[in-house]
């Protein structure tokens, strides 16, 4: 790789360093033969649905694995966050970082509940207590939190303000299965915490997702909110919706349980290799995760400093795109600049100095089973290229390259 020349970038018509498209969220697949077993049994069965064994048998693994009380398997994160926000009561404001996936917001404003993006702390990305504490108001009910990149929350501090402003605490650990913090999986912390397993993630069922929690009341709302409200045959005492996760998906998810160590240790070697290879490259800072605590590593996160790098986020994802690297701008631009937030707030971005500091900085790499050494030798070969000669590549492009 070390021998691409400027004008061999495939940004300038060179051809690409990969002739397949590397992705960011390619997703892992477990034991073929074990998934299709478990489908042959699910056939014979004939049980597709409506709280199956294999959605029995997946619950309990995850509690299991979590050490947590309740574990219900839902049809994807969203739907999920939008069944515990109203299980939970949550109505009026609930305050959420902007600096995440759209979904976050969205699953409350579906609900006609107002989210209130608060800034993050810019070392890691997630939520600032100091300013959740200054966006509460009397209409604030809650708290998302979201456990960026896997990395936990604040836990204790927004714990505590939540116990003492008498507010909901919900975590979006949608990047966080299989994390730990303090030695304590993901999972048992706040009123509730949710999983998304959609396919980009690095343990999927297809599509899916959980809701973890040791409340036994909120427990059985959830079950019943999930499935139409429905307390028995013919008897719905609730108002209620389709959450339910399906046996195909459960047959995919505990497939994927039994190859979970070897998914993380593919991240986790993938993620040394984008250490080294990305070491001493000026501007450029590798998100780190703590290795005390169990992680995913999944996300392979860097941010840019346009300055000390001499070049653009925007344009080494423009290159690295090129070359058939699929870096994504992961979570450009923060959900107050989405509809219909943006309209909704057009000021909120002054409230959101870090986060929209950080959406100009930050890019995703691929990581996964579909990448290794090699790959990951060539594509730290080319930012190292980029980030040498980022003056020459910047003038050769037409402007709206520039970033
Ligand atoms: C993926 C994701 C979701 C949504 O998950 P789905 O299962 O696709 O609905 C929510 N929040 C965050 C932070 C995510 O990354």
């Amino acid at each position: 790789m070390s021998s691409k020349t400027i004008a061999e970038l495939a940004l300038f018509g060179g051809a690409p360093a990969f002739d397949e498209k590397l992705h960011v969220g390619r997703p892992n697949v477990g034991e073929r033969e074990r998934l299709m077993g478990r489908i042959e049994d699910m056939l014979d069965r004939v049980w597709l649905s409506n709280n199956g064994p294999m959605v029995q048998e997946f619950e309990r693994k995850l509690a299991d694995m979590l050490g947590v009380k309740h574990v219900v398997a839902m049809c994807n994160a969203t739907i999920a966050l939008e069944i515990v926000t109203r299980a939970l009561g949550m109505e009026g404001e609930v305050i959420v970082p902007s600096f995440t996936f759209v979904a976050t917001a969205h699953s409350l404003q579906w609900q006609g509940v107002t989210p209130v993006f608060c800034d993050i702390d810019p070392a890691t990305h997630l939520l600032d207590p100091l300013c959740v504490e200054k966006m509460i108001t009397p209409r604030t009910t809650g708290i998302i939190g979201v456990h960026l990149w896997g990395r936990p929350c604040a836990i204790e501090v927004l714990t505590e303000m939540a116990a003492r402003n008498n507010l909901k605490l919900v975590f979006d650990a949608a990047h966080a299965f299989a994390c730990s913090h303090n030695g304590t999986m993901i999972g048992s912390f706040g009123d509730a915490e949710v999983f998304s397993f959609h396919a980009t993630k690095f343990f999927n069922t297809f599509e899916g997702g959980a809701i973890a929690t040791n409340n036994d009341e909120l427990a059985s709302k959830i079950r019943l909110m999930k499935n139409f409200g429905f307390a028995g045959y013919d008897n719905v005492i609730y108002v209620g919706t389709n959450g339910k996760m399906t046996e195909v998906c459960a047959a995919m998810g505990l497939t994927g349980l039994e190859s979970l160590d070897s998914f993380i240790e593919v991240n986790r070697a993938n993620y040394r290799s984008y250490q080294e290879g990305l070491d001493g490259i000026p501007g450029l800072k590798l998100v780190t995760y703590d290795d005390s605590e169990k992680g995913n590593y999944q996300y392979i996160v860097l941010e840019v400093d346009e300055r000390e790098a001499g070049i653009s986020r925007d344009l080494l994802v423009d290159l690295l795109q090129a070359e058939n690297v699929m870096a994504r701008r992961y979570f450009y631009p923060g959900c107050h600049q989405m509809e219909p937030y943006r309209s909704y707030f057009p000021h909120a971005r002054l409230l959101l100095p870090e986060t929209e500091r950080l959406v100009r900085r930050v890019m995703s790499l691929p990581n996964g089973t579909s990448v290794g050494r090699e790959q990951i030798d060539t594509i730290c070969g080319l930012i190292r290229f980029a980030v040498s000669q980022g003056k020459e590549i910047a003038a050769r492009c037409p402007a709206e390259n520039k970033g």
